[in-house]
């Protein structure tokens, strides 16, 4: 007999941190701590609603040119989505479709194994080493294409460029995509690296280091034959075009190139911080460098711990997963909230 249920297409779904409503201390999504540039309220604030009766530009024309200007690219080399997430899963549908499996790390971010999954595209996870650092020599075999951030996440190790190149070098024939989501915070981007290999791809947001998770802005910068591949498909998915608030608000917040660098400088000095003031009360953590910082402590279950800052209001991440079971992933937020969470943590610890 004939049942629908064969024909609905089932994965397991990725798992958003949570979205409190409230005064809460958010140090569960990685999101930032400080307002968008102050061009992004002025035109939130002088916005011409007559655009909004207008269809945007499908090619998001005025929000490609602020970027290529930014990076000192061309036009053509730069793709701009409805968040990383969208251009990411654009990169799945154009670049993988290969017999081979697609690699990327396991532990890593837990969206390339739902993505590979709804697409039916065949993938192989490569395991960290004991250190949580991706092994390059593990990419170099027969495959459909590579992913991985850089810094990665959950851990927050960054690679230095000369790893992340080995990898792009041992795989001429397919795609390599550099998720760069953090790279702000870390170190020098891979974009330095698109006009030596035609296979790469880097994909950046606006959700973190600009303060605009909320907007959903995100893009790939490549060469222009990928570019258009790109286009091509988005084209045909016309929903995940960008709205005209956020490509108005996205020009502003590129703009401000000081308001970015103070920002992320606010951030790392915070992070620094915070892991000399973990490490005071024992936790164990990895040398992040992304705006979150991944640690444990031998002597506290990560879930109670957890389940008891919830209760004070204090949201960090908690998986709970293989490998990761007594991991907490710890956004940095502003210094004066992660001074409450150390003098709770301080109090639960009794020092
Ligand atoms: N890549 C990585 C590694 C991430 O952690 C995230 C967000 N959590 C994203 C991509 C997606 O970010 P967005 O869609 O907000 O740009």
């Amino acid at each position: 007999m004939y049942s629908f249920e064969e024909n609905i297409r089932k994965v397991e779904p990725y798992v958003p941190g949570e979205q409190p409503t409230g005064k809460v201390i958010k140090l569960n999504t990685n999101e930032n701590p400080y307002p968008p540039a102050k061009g992004v309220t002025e035109a939130l604030e002088s916005m011409n609603t007559d655009l909004l009766r207008k269809y945007p530009d499908p090619t998001a024309d005025i929000l490609v040119k602020e970027l290529a200007d930014f990076y000192n690219v061309g036009e053509e080399q730069v793709f701009v989505g409805v968040g990383s997430d969208d251009v990411l899963s654009m990169c799945f549908l154009t670049f993988f479709n290969s017999d081979k499996p697609i690699f990327f790390p396991d532990i890593t971010y837990s969206f390339y194994e739902v993505w590979a999954n709804l697409y039916r595209i065949p993938y192989t996870c490569k395991e960290l080493d004991k250190n949580f650092e991706i092994v390059p020599e593990d990419y170099y075999g027969e495959n459909g294409g590579v992913i991985f951030p850089n810094p990665n996440a959950p851990t927050g190790l960054y690679q230095e460029l000369d790893k992340v190149e080995d990898i792009i070098r041992h795989n001429p024939d397919v795609i390599v995509i550099v998720d760069e989501a953090y790279v702000d915070f870390a170190g020098e981007s891979a974009r330095s690296l698109i006009d030596k290999y035609d296979n790469l791809i880097v994909v950046q947001t606006f959700s973190k280091a600009r303060s605009m998770a909320g907007m959903r802005i995100g893009y790939a910068i490549s060469n222009p034959h990928l570019i258009k591949c790109l286009n091509d498909v988005k084209y045909s998915f016309n929903s995940y075009t960008m709205n005209q608030t956020s490509l108005v608000c996205g020009v502003e917040a590129v703009k401000d190139r000081a308001h970015f660098e103070e920002t992320v400088h606010k951030i790392i000095e915070t992070r620094e911080w915070a892991k000399e003031e973990l490490a005071k009360l024992g936790f164990e953590f990895l040398d992040s460098k992304a705006n979150f910082i991944f640690a444990k402590h031998p002597e506290y279950d990560a879930k109670e711990l957890f389940e008891a800052m919830k209760k004070e209001n204090i949201y960090v991440r908690f998986w709970g997963s293989r490998r990761i079971e007594q991991y907490m992933r710890i956004t940095i937020g502003t210094k004066e909230e992660m001074e409450t969470m150390f003098s709770f943590l301080k109090r639960y610890m009794n020092k």
